[in-house]
């Protein structure tokens, strides 16, 4: 097998911080993959600014003049981590065979890409970096995260359990990743819809190395929020079948008034009409908020909006790399 070309692709949003530190340990281990003849020796680490407001991008562009394996772009403003990460993907889809997904701020344990790349090498064409346990994590943030992928499983939404983006994905997926036209992305739950033969390898996850998290979390909710309504019409269907549940309740309600009235025990109840039009209001505007967040949705994929735009590089793109090697 041809040694294969690999891009790591890593957004960075606001790491001036972390990426001076960061940066030589992602070229260390793409220096390991190549001398242990994993890898062909034109693979690139490639950074996506994503709209950085402090010195993320000059970092990049001094790097990328210090050695040639650190590449650039960087978005024309900040576009957020999934479309950041997607603008990476598809400018490397081109230019190499395999493609690693992995944020900036040394989390995710690098040298877990040694394993994904053989495991591409046995065939596998996308491999998902898998949190093997999640005790650097707050309580809260552990059980919101676990629960919330058993919601996502229950609303046939399907993802790898306790993955995030750290992912090896092939050139050949990516080709066909690129007729996913969508706005609204949650990656991590598009990637199983493509198909092909995939895998998995674990990993422990580690504190920042520096600077702070990018999403707090309302950003998480958000992001939480994208990965239902993107994926999964099932919400729409659990509010209809709620709908007819709270009409039958109410006929049978109904039903337990007129009784009432004819046997004369009904007394003049403020408290229980204004407790069941408290709770129907309730109940429909829950509902309308729902439907009207998949029709905010239809809304934004209607107008076919590039998803992020590119505004610089490092590099020359059309000008194809000469070292390619055996
Ligand atoms: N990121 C980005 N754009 C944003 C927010 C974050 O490209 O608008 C990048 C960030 O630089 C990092 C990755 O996405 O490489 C994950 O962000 P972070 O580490 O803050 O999230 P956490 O790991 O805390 O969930
Ligand atoms: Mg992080």
């Amino acid at each position: 097998m041809k040694d294969p070309v690999l891009y790591i692709i890593i957004p960075c949003y606001n790491e001036a911080q972390v990426l001076p530190v960061t940066a030589p340990m992602f070229l260390n281990q793409l220096q390991t993959m190549i001398s242990d003849g994993l890898v062909s020796s034109s693979s690139k680490i490639l950074f996506v600014n994503d709209g950085s407001k402090d010195e993320t991008w000059s970092i990049i562009e001094s790097l990328s003049k210090e050695n040639e394996a650190y590449h650039g772009i960087s978005l024309s403003r900040n576009r957020g981590h999934q479309n950041a990460l997607l603008g990476g993907l598809m400018e490397a889809k081109d230019l190499c065979d395999i493609t690693i997904s992995i944020d900036c701020d040394g989390q995710d344990d690098i040298t877990v890409m040694t394993e994904m790349v053989k495991q591409y090498r046995d065939g596998s064409e996308i491999v998902y970096g898998v949190r093997s346990k999640r005790d650097t994590d707050a309580f809260m943030k552990r059980f919101t995260a676990e629960s919330y992928y058993k919601m996502l499983k229950g609303m046939g939404v399907e993802v790898v359990y306790n993955h995030a983006d750290y992912r090896l994905v092939s050139s050949r997926v990516l080709k066909e990743f690129s007729h996913f036209e969508e706005v609204n992305l949650f990656l991590r739950g598009m990637f199983p819809l493509v198909g092909f033969k995939s895998t998995s390898v674990y990993y422990e996850r580690h504190e920042r190395l520096a600077g702070k998290t990018h999403y707090p979390f309302s950003k998480s909710m958000h992001l939480a929020f994208d990965g239902i309504t993107s994926l999964s019409t099932r919400p729409i269907h659990i509010i209809t079948c709620f709908g007819l549940l709270v009409s039958v309740l109410c006929f049978l309600f109904i039903i337990y008034i007129i009784i009432g009235y004819f046997m004369g025990t009904t007394v003049p109840g403020w408290a229980s009409t204004v407790t069941a039009i408290g709770f129907f209001s309730g109940v429909q505007l829950i509902c309308l908020g729902v439907i009207g967040e998949y029709i905010g949705k239809i809304y934004l994929e209607t107008k076919h909006r590039p998803r992020y735009i590119i505004s610089e590089r490092t590099f020359d793109k059309d000008k194809k790399d000469s070292d390619s090697e055996s």
